[in-house]
């Protein structure tokens, strides 16, 4: 590095830069986002990633001439700010939606044999949209699909902006509204699982019922489903990478921060190895715990309640086959194991034969077995729901393990996730996990990153580039 101890380096003197320098540490979205918002705005920003890549959480790595997600993504249309994101990094035909939901659920359970079910949107307003799917959706009963009905309405009066929701958790408020166990097994854990990385039992009524009602209660289409037919390392480094290149972002990876602190000016120094780097703002975009770690003394009143964020494991089961064994981009299953299954061939780069991602979500009883019981356990579990699989030859088999994927959405959460700023001047948060509303989803760290951005901008007295918040006006 060289202009980093330099607080008025090159890009001081270039028209419509302020002059002002911020860092950003950690390259995950919060921190591509955050950076990118600054620049946008004129900022000089110098961005710190510890590792050798940008993308954080959601990542690519190469194995035996594949490219592998550590873990499949996917978005909903109601993700403006994520939608955002991949516009600005100009990757948005490369994570496109779906024209309209539809999710294929194979019971496998069942005495008589597998069952399709298809959960599926009409053009129709909300929640009529939904009608026909669920009146017809074969893995309830009658009596099952008029109480999902009240349960739904029910939910969509539920006020997001009630603090006393997320003290309770979403099963016991499934049963208090006549969920069965199949009911919660067939559609809420179902979608709630995936996007809430918990079962019902385990998750916030708050952030339940903000996703169920953002997702299935809000726009006909806001459920639509996207997600990258590339590499994630595709958006996520190279394309992100590219675009804070033309913002004139710096960007450093391989660079881990090691403190944060001000001087009596209340400019900031950063520590990374052998050097110090010098700025107005700071925005700290990495995980929880390394964010306690880092801040300065009196940052946050209740600096400790950060460790109180609990951390929750996805586990994803890659399996190569020698031929095609499912017909379809994706299905969910029920009455197995096997959560969500993604046709990864064409993203991985694979030419014969088909590679399947498994995405299991709240994996917490998985997470640490070996690879020998997880391949034991999956291939038959994967010949029950994919018949075409009985007779295939498994070319590889192998799994990724994500243990702290994301924050645990347990009951009481909310209070503890703080906003983008802190009482130190000029030392901003940004992450996933900080006070977005939403679960920790690319989703959360984009709006994160734009909050921290936001505020930053505010004090350092540069104006919101419009084009940053144009997702605000889209949502
Ligand atoms: C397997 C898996 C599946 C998922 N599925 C989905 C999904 O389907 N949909 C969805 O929306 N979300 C999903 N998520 C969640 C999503 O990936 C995360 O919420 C999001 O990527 C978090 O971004 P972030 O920037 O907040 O944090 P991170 O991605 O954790 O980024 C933080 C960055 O900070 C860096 N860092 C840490 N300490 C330092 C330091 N001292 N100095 C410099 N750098 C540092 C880290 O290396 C990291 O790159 C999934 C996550 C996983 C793991």
């Amino acid at each position: 590095m060289t202009d980093g101890t330099r607080p008025d380096g090159p890009l001081a003197d270039v028209p419509g830069h302020s002059g002002k320098h911020a860092i950003v540490v950690g390259g995950g979205l919060a921190g591509i986002t955050a950076a990118l918002a600054l620049a946008d705005a004129g900022v000089r920003v110098t961005l710190l990633e510890g590792r050798p890549r940008l993308g954080g959480l959601a990542f690519s790595f190469q194995r035996d001439g594949l490219t592998v997600d550590n873990g499949q993504h996917v978005y909903l249309r109601c993700c403006t700010a994520y939608r955002w994101f991949l516009d600005r990094i100009e990757g948005a035909e490369l994570a496109p939606l779906q024209e309209r939901l539809d999710v294929p659920v194979l019971d496998v359970a069942r005495p008589e044999g597998r069952r399709l079910g298809r959960l599926r949107r009409d053009a129709l307003p909300v929640p009529l949209h939904l009608g026909r799917s669920l009146a017809t959706y074969p893995h309830l009963s009658l009596a099952e699909r008029v109480k999902l009905g009240r349960a739904a309405l029910a939910l969509k009066g539920l006020d997001l902006a009630d603090p006393t929701l997320d003290t309770q958790d979403f099963g016991s408020w499934l049963t208090a509204h006549g969920q069965s166990a199949r009911a919660v097994e067939a559609l809420w854990d179902l979608v709630g699982v995936a996007t809430l990385n918990a079962v019902a039992g385990d998750a916030s009524l708050g952030l339940a019922a903000m996703v169920f009602k953002t997702g299935l209660l809000s726009e006909p289409g806001a459920a639509d489903i996207g997600w990258a037919r590339v590499p994630l390392g595709e958006l996520h480094d190279r394309m992100a990478r590219k675009a804070l290149d033309s913002a004139g972002v710096r960007t450093e990876v391989r660079t881990r921060v090691t403190s944060i602190s001000t001087d009596e000016n209340g400019r900031w120094s950063v520590q990374v190895p052998g050097e110090t780097l010098r700025a107005d703002a700071v925005v700290l975009a990495v995980p929880q715990r390394e964010a306690h770690d880092l801040l300065p003394a009196g940052a946050l009143d209740a600096p400790e309640r950060l460790l109180e964020i609990g951390t929750a494991p996805i586990l994803n089961v890659h399996v190569v086959y020698d031929r095609k064994v499912l017909g379809r981009p994706f299905v969910t299953a029920i009455g197995t194991p096997v959560q969500w299954v993604f046709d990864r061939t064409e993203a991985s780069g694979l030419h014969e034969g088909q590679y399947l991602a498994l995405s299991q979500s709240a994996a917490q009883d998985e997470i640490d077995e070996p690879v020998a019981v997880l391949r034991e356990r999956y291939l038959p579990e994967l010949e029950r729901l994919l018949p075409r699989a009985r007779g295939a030859e498994v070319k590889d088999f192998f799994v990724t393990r994500e243990r702290t994927a994301t924050f645990a959405p347990s009951p009481g959460v909310g209070r503890l996730r703080p906003g983008a700023l802190t009482k130190s001047p000029g030392l901003y948060l940004a992450g996933a996990w900080t006070a977005t509303g939403w679960p920790a989803t690319m989703e959360s760290a984009v709006r994160s990153g734009v909050s921290a951005a936001d505020v930053a901008l505010g004090a350092l007295g540069r104006p919101r580039p419009r084009r940053l918040f144009a997702f605000e006006e889209a949502a």
